[in-house]
This record gives C-alpha cells, structure tokens and sequence, in this order.
C-alpha cells in the first residue's frame, strides 16, 4: 500500500506555533523532505526528533520528486516542510503534490503558520476578500506593470518583500496605487515583530529613515478606500448586494455610506424612500 505524503507547516519565527500534529506527524514520518536539512535538522534537534531528512528545494524539484514519488509508493510516509511556514506557499512542492495526487497518493495537510496569513490577520485591513501575489518581480519596470495589472482588485493583496526591495516597492506601489492604505509586517512572531501602517510614501520614508532595513516582510495593500464610489448602482442595489456577501444590513449600509460620501441617515433615506 501507498504511503501518504503529509504536507507540514512549520514556525515562521517563534518556536512555540509548531503544532502538536505536526510533532506528531514528523515523528511518525519514514522520510522528512525539507528545503534545507541543515535549517530543518536544528528544528528537528529542538523537539528533539531525529529522523532521515532528503532536500527538496527549487533547484532538484524534478530529480527529487520521482524519488519521492518512488519511496511514497513502496509505502513510505513522507513529511514535506519548507524552512518556514507552509509549504508551497512562495515554496516548493507544487511539483510533488501534483504528481501524488496523479499517482493516487494521499496528500494530507498539517496546516499551521504562514506569513501572509498572519500578517493579514493583524493588519486591519479588509479580509472579507484577499489575494495573495507571492514575491512582486525584482526590476522596477516590471513591478510596476505587475501592479498595474492589479490596480483594480477590489480586495486586500498580500506580497512577500524583502528588506533590500521594500523601498523600491513601497515607492511603485504610490506611483501605480497612490494613497491607499498599506501595512508592512516585519519580522512576524519574532522579538523585533512590527506593523507599520500609513500609506505607501509615508512607510517609504519611515523606512529611509532607518540606517538599515532588516528582516523578513510581508507587505499589504488595501483595497482603494472609495473605490465603491464610482459604482452608480442605485443604493439598494449596493446594499442588497453587500448583504448577499453576509454583510449585515447596517454593515452593508455604513460600508456604502462610506464609500459615497453619504451619511448613514441619507443612505437609509434613499433605501426607504
Ligand atoms: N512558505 C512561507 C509561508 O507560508 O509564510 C513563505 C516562504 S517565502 C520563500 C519567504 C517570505 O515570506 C519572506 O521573504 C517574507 O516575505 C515572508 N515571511 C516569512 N517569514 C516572515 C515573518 N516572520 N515575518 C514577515 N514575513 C515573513
């Protein structure tokens, strides 16, 4: 019988968010794929685990996963990790799930942290809707005809950054997106953890301040605060169809008040007039 390939999220910072399943699971694991053996054996050594590890990184994906692949058939149960936080997520293993669930191998989650989660949680802006872009590209001209083509996302999108790019980014994101609200989560789950808030030329220049930008960011941008402003639906229309989303009625009003300058009381007048 087939072995199971469990798919294991790890800290991305503070030990303590490792979960018990996950424990349990790379305990019991014949086999643990890591990015990194020498980053996961420290992890391992922490809840003292000792275990056959083999890497599986973005540079062997393809030789590794048909060894992978072999071992998963004669049985073997296979842990994958990344070195932080869920794999898959801006990490590799795409590759190997696909070809289990091709081979009718089960693929079971271990879910546990990830930055963009986190960070989404505590940044304060909208989460009813999201949309996760993984690393912005590293040129200039690129980034910003990346963020072009999702200027008009009406939800909240979540980038990985890192510290030599945050002010090359934050500056393309006020040139293509202007004053909306953005959060820059650094070093989450760690001692230095800090959200930063404001909009992107004003996080750029709190940043420059700085004589040296540090650590691992995950960079948020909400959706254009009035965006809803040129929607010229009649108010009820607007209304009913934030309640349909699960928006509450005076939710739903407030929302559609804010986002046309209306005053409550005005945008309930028009609802019953
Ligand atoms: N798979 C991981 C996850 O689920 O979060 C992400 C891997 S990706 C290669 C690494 C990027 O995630 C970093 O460059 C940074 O943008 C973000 N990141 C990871 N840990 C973070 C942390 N503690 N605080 C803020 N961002 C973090």
């Amino acid at each position: 019988m087939a072995g199971t390939l469990y798919i294991v999220a790890t800290p991305i910072g503070h030990l303590d968010d490792i979960t018990l399943r996950a424990l349990r699971v790379m305990r019991e694991a014949d086999l643990i794929a890591c990015e990194d053996t020498r980053h996961t054996r420290k992890l391992l050594e922490h809840f003292g685990i000792a275990k056959p590890m083999i890497s599986y990184h973005e540079h062997n994906e393809s030789t590794r996963t048909s060894e992978l692949m072999e071992r998963l058939e004669g049985g073997a149960n296979v842990a994958l990790v990344s070195d932080a936080g869920t794999p898959l997520v801006s990490d590799p293993g795409y590759r190997l799930v696909t070809a289990a669930i091709a081979a009718g191998v089960s693929v079971v989650p271990v879910p546990g942290p990830s930055a963009a989660l986190g960070a989404l949680a505590a940044a304060g802006l909208a989460t009813d809707s999201f949309r996760f872009c993984g690393f912005l590209p590293t040129k200039a001209a690129q980034r910003r005809e990346r963020l072009e083509e999702l200027k008009h996302e009406t939800c909240t999108l979540i980038f990985y950054e890192t510290p030599h790019r945050i002010l090359g980014a934050l500056d393309d994101v006020a040139a293509v997106l202007g004053a909306r609200p953005v959060v820059v989560a650094r070093e989450l789950t760690k001692v230095h953890e800090e959200f930063l808030r404001g909009t992107a030329a004003e996080l750029r220049a709190e940043l420059a301040a700085r004589p040296v930008v540090r650590g691992e960011i995950t960079l948020l941008i909400g959706k254009a605060e009035r965006e809803a402003s040129n929607d010229d639906s009649p108010v009820e229309e607007a209304v009913r169809a934030l309640e349909s989303q699960g928006l509450t009625r005076m939710e739903a009003i407030k929302r559609v008040a804010k986002a046309r300058g209306l005053s409550k009381r005005d945008c309930y007048r028009r609802l019953t007039s």
